[in-house]
């Protein structure tokens, strides 16, 4: 596994904007505050409601060799 940086080349490859538990609300926030690529910035300071997970899908999970999902929940992949 690699750790995950915050950059753009991650950011554009980032699916979280299309999963089913991406809060809708973070479209409406301050675009600091609306990072997606959690696997790489962190838990959302959000509530999440855990109705699917897309990373599996995820370029940013394939190239980093990641196992894991939720990470809006979880946190940072480590
Ligand atoms: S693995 Fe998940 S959290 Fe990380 S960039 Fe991809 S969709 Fe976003
Ligand atoms: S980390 Fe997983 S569950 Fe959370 S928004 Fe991204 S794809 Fe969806």
């Amino acid at each position: 596994m690699k750790e995950v940086h915050v950059n753009l080349h991650n950011i554009r490859n980032c699916i979280c904007g299309k999963c089913p538990s991406f809060p809708g609300k973070w479209k409406e926030m301050a675009h600091a505050d609306m990072p997606g690529l959690f696997c790489g910035h962190g838990r959302s300071k959000l509530e999440i409601d855990q109705i699917g997970c897309v990373c599996g899908e995820c370029e940013v999970q394939k190239e980093h060799e990641l196992t894991g999902g939720y990470y809006c929940v979880s946190g940072k992949a480590v």
